[in-house]
């Protein structure tokens, strides 16, 4: 698969479509294959910290969630073929677990969050095999993260959601794939469990054409506007890279 480099990160210049067949080729296959969706803020997160980049980087396949990751491969000339947002991601893998017959875990969320996505997700996908759910607040080392292992091993899942948010959730999965017996996709999604629960709602499908989906998120949840400055941080990057590269050249 062609990878395009981006402010320190190599993405897969993948459609939807690409992605999903990976992800169909990688549930079929021996060894655990991890995907990560950053979005522009932890990008902008990897500029700036070496530790966290690490952890994204080592992604088997690395979707760019979010119209500002494309829009910085734009203005540095490389251009990624489309945004693969790790909602419509994860919503592909489960109607590939459907139809694969593949046993699925969510880990992540509050308090029932992932059982009450698993409820809302059985109405629309009837065949779904999801096996197993559990919540996000637990120790990451330890017994109490041991015990969370054991349930997954013994579960049978093959594909796993972890949705701790980023970049806690790359961490987890660097630190556990090893660990995980049966699991052939895992990805980290973040609030996508939230979003399958109803806790959370997705913009409206006209903020997300107008590349708003950023926007309608700091209305809903004003407090994220800390994280949010990093956006403009990295689109700005780019700029400054794109202008030192055109000095050179
Ligand atoms: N979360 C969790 N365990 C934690 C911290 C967070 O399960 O220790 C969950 C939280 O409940 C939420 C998700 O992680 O469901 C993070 O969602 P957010 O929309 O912030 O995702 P991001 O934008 O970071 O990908």
């Amino acid at each position: 698969m062609e990878k395009i480099f981006v402010r320190g990160l190599y993405f897969d210049n993948v459609t939807m479509a690409e992605a999903l067949a990976f992800a169909e080729e990688a549930m079929n296959g021996k060894s655990p294959r991890l995907v990560f969706t950053p979005n522009a803020e932890i990008a902008q997160a990897c500029v700036e910290n070496e530790d966290i980049r690490s952890f994204i980087e080592s992604a088997d396949l690395l979707l760019p969630d979010g119209a500002g990751v494309v829009m910085a491969s734009k203005i540095l000339g490389t251009s990624l073929k489309e945004k693969v947002a790790g909602i419509d991601f994860a919503e592909g893998v489960l109607a590939l677990s459907e139809i694969l017959g593949k046993k699925v875990f969510f880990l992540g969320g509050k308090s029932n969050v992932a059982e009450m996505a698993k409820e809302n997700l059985l109405r629309r996908y009837p065949d779904l095999i999801i096996v197993g759910t559990h919540d996000g607040y637990f120790e990451k080392t330890g017994a109490e993260n041991d015990a969370v292992l054991h349930e997954i091993n013994t579960s049978g899942a093959e594909v796993l959601f972890v949705c701790l948010g980023a970049p806690a959730q790359e961490k987890w999965l660097c630190e556990n794939k090893e660990k995980l017996e049966n699991i052939r996709l895992a990805a980290g999604l973040g609030g996508s469990l939230d979003v399958f629960a109803g806790v959370v709602k997705r913009a409206p499908k006209l903020f997300i054409k107008l590349k708003l989906e950023w926007f309608y998120r700091l209305i809903k949840e004003p407090r994220r506007i800390g994280r949010m400055m990093k956006l403009p941080k990295y689109i700005l990057g780019a700029y400054r890279e794109k202008a030192k590269n055109s000095l050179k050249n």
